[in-house]
């Protein structure tokens, strides 16, 4: 079963010095893939909206659809924001919340230089249009290669400092890279989230509330006939 949520994570282009370039997606094919969302008639929830009506429905909304961006950048801002006030789009954004308002190498690949996350400013314009934030951990840290402690540590710091941004509850979360070991799980599940969403490591079969799939969308889709048919198994 596929779940109605797609990953997104920097919305520009990619400079010459960057060598991995599948998680860029250019402004004109992001306003793209959103016209044509809109023109399938799909209906936008953030990722809480959809947990709490899965939680109430025991399924999820006929049509339904959920953006999520990973990462923070500050490109979410300046690129995708615009683009979804146009359309009237909500989206879920999942912070590293030590690397608000900073430019960092935590989160790029290895050999690529700093990149400009979003400032406190673009995350309270945005959550007041409601974009709704999550966590993607304090520091970017691949949870399966930490102790518990330090998954504890990640999962529940980064829920309090965006929830003291934002005096908004943070209830959903990211896995770093999609890591979502048993262990972290249980994390992000003690910490008080109402789900948590990996990417190529969720669960394909169950729905399960702690490690559920999303479709990332990547550079291979950048033509609008390779995205139809990547978000295709959502028309079932
Ligand atoms: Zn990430």
């Amino acid at each position: 079963m596929q779940i109605p949520v797609l990953a997104y994570h920097k919305i520009d282009e990619p400079t010459s010095d960057i060598k991995l370039r599948g998680a860029f997606t250019s402004s004109k094919n992001f306003a793209r893939q959103m016209r044509y969302l809109k023109r399938q008639n799909y209906k936008f929830y953030t990722a809480s909206g959809l947990i709490d009506f899965y939680l109430e429905n025991g399924a999820f909304p006929p049509r339904a659809i959920t953006l999520t961006f990973d990462d923070g950048w500050k490109d979410n801002y300046t690129n995708a924001f615009p683009i979804m006030k146009e359309l009237g789009i909500r989206a879920t954004i999942f912070l590293v919340s030590s690397c608000i308002g900073k430019r960092s190498a935590k989160v790029v690949a290895d050999g690529e230089g700093e990149r400009e996350h979003l400032a406190l400013e673009d995350i309270l314009e945005m959550s007041e249009y409601g974009i709704e934030f999550g966590s993607h951990t304090l520091n970017h840290k691949l949870l399966h290669q930490v102790p518990d402690e330090e998954v504890e540590f990640e999962v529940t710091e980064s829920k309090k400092e965006i929830e003291n941004l934002l005096q908004k509850p943070c209830r959903v979360f990211a896995y770093p890279a999609g890591f979502c070991t048993a262990a972290a799980q249980n994390a992000v599940k003690r910490a008080g989230y109402v789900a948590a969403f990996s990417t190529v490591y969720g669960d394909r079969e169950n729905v399960n509330l702690y490690a559920l799939n999303r479709i990332e969308i990547l550079r291979r889709n950048r033509f609008l006939f390779q995205f139809a048919r990547t978000i295709k198994p959502l028309r079932s």
